[in-house]
């Protein structure tokens, strides 16, 4: 077979035969084809599209090009949550405890942040000490003692998409619907899954802008776990305005941090976080329904059972447990800038992705791999969408390293904040939910 043939096949819009989808995946995990071979035929996939049937074969063989975690005799339902992504979005931080503390096993395998969006990984690393690269045999003990390890993807867990992801980040081919969808379940299913919970964000934060294509990836991410026997459901969640009071790495462990403490004031992320872990108890048959679900984890938190395996696994992957009683111990900026409301009334619109890039701005993010993060870098959120405001009041507060990235941060979070003299619909944070059933 010859590479460049696939690439004027998939040109001319035709369909791979699931031989050349195997060629394909395996050259890209063996890097016996050149980035610009590999680039072109990504380009011609953002065009042209794959049908699924090509993207349940993808998945498989982007999954079969590396190995896959062994998580045999258990004993216990191994289920995991994955973001889509957005910006104030560390429910996994608290999701993953808690979901281990009611009895699930959750390998959690997640990703670094890349321009307005968060990662998890970085999050984690902002707790002093706190490894995410762990041997797979290090992964295993931890899942056997406390049901949750929280790491990053290793060298040898689908390769494929290593390579590939790569390089549609420097080529403009990110934005694919078969690419996406078989990036984000190769990964999943080499943590050896028996249930996955996919949280699919649609707003200005979002990968999926608007609903309707949040709805299209939500349905193609379950179709094709299900197509490749994962049992998996997608809950579609807004983030037209960041998720939360906290942006920025240290505040979101924080934010993560408090509400396992039982603080409620971020009630948009608490509900999020209350869904995705009913969901998960459901599909992992710990609870009858969703809601029983929802009530277990409500018990969790209250009990102090949740933090307590928040605080076990920090000190298990090395970092420092005392941040789960003491979180003004996570990183601080240099420095601090009130930004006071301009006029009185109603926060009428707080965009996620202006919120995000002045974040990154503040040195939450990155715009490139290699960029250093501050982790003590973020906004606090004072002022929420629907929340009155007065002339002067705090609306956030921009935490960062110098007067310089302070002030064009807080130009860009004035941008994304709108006040108005009315009252705003806010959007439920749960849009929709897909669940096919079996
Ligand atoms: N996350 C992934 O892991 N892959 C994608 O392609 C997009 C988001």
């Amino acid at each position: 077979m010859r590479f460049l043939d696939l690439i004027v096949k998939k040109r001319g819009g035709l369909s791979h035969t699931p031989e050349e989808i195997r060629f394909i995946a395996l050259s890209a995990a063996k890097g016996s084809v050149p980035d610009y071979q590999l680039s072109a035929w990504l380009m011609a996939v953002v065009l042209n599209g794959m049908d699924t049937a090509e993207t349940v074969a993808m998945t498989r063989e982007m999954l079969a090009s590396g190995s896959r975690l062994s998580l045999k005799g258990f004993g216990r339902p191994k289920v995991d949550k994955h973001s889509t992504g957005g910006v104030g979005d560390g429910v996994s931080i608290a999701l993953a405890p808690l979901a281990a503390a009611a009895g699930l096993v959750v390998p959690m395998m997640s990703g670094r942040g890349l321009g307005h969006t968060g990662g998890t990984l970085d999050k984690l690393e902002a707790i002093r000490g706190f490894k995410v690269d762990q041997p797979e045999a290090a992964i295993k003990r931890q899942l056997k003692s406390l049901g949750v390890c929280m790491f990053g993807q290793t060298a040898d867990l689908a390769p494929a998409d290593r390579k590939l992801y790569h390089l549609r980040d420097a080529t403009g081919t990110v934005e694919s619907l078969p690419l996406i969808v078989s990036s984000i379940l190769s990964k999943k299913l080499a943590e050896d899954l028996d249930a996955l919970v996919l949280d699919v964000k649609t707003g200005s934060g979002a990968f999926f802008g608007d609903f309707d294509r949040a709805h299209e990836g939500a349905e193609a991410l379950v179709a094709v776990a299900r197509g490749l026997g994962l049992k998996a459901a997608a809950v579609i969640t807004s983030m037209d305005q960041p998720m939360g009071k906290y942006v920025g790495n240290g505040l979101e462990v924080r934010q993560a941090v408090e509400v396992l403490q039982g603080v409620t004031t971020a009630p948009d992320y608490v509900e999020c976080l209350l869904v995705l872990g009913g969901w998960m108890l459901k599909l992992g048959r710990l609870a009858r329904t969703p809601d029983e679900g929802r009530d277990l984890c409500e018990q969790l938190i209250r009990s102090g059972a949740a933090l307590d395996r928040f605080r076990d696994m920090v000190a298990a992957q090395g970092g420092d447990p005392r941040v789960a009683d003491e979180p003004d111990r996570l990183p601080k900026a240099a420095k601090t800038l009130t930004v006071q409301a301009p006029v009185s009334g109603f926060v009428t619109r707080l965009d996620a992705r202006g919120v995000g890039i002045a974040g990154l701005l503040l040195g939450a993010g990155r715009t490139k791999m290699e960029d250093r993060l501050d982790y003590g870098a973020g906004i606090v959120l004072e002022k929420k969408l629907g929340d009155r405001v007065r002339k002067g009041e705090t609306a956030a507060v921009l935490h960062g390293r110098d007067a310089r990235c302070l002030n064009e941060a807080r130009k860009k979070y004035l941008e994304a904040l709108a006040i108005g003299a009315r009252a705003p619909r806010i959007p439920p944070i749960v849009r929709k939910i897909l669940c096919p059933a079996g």
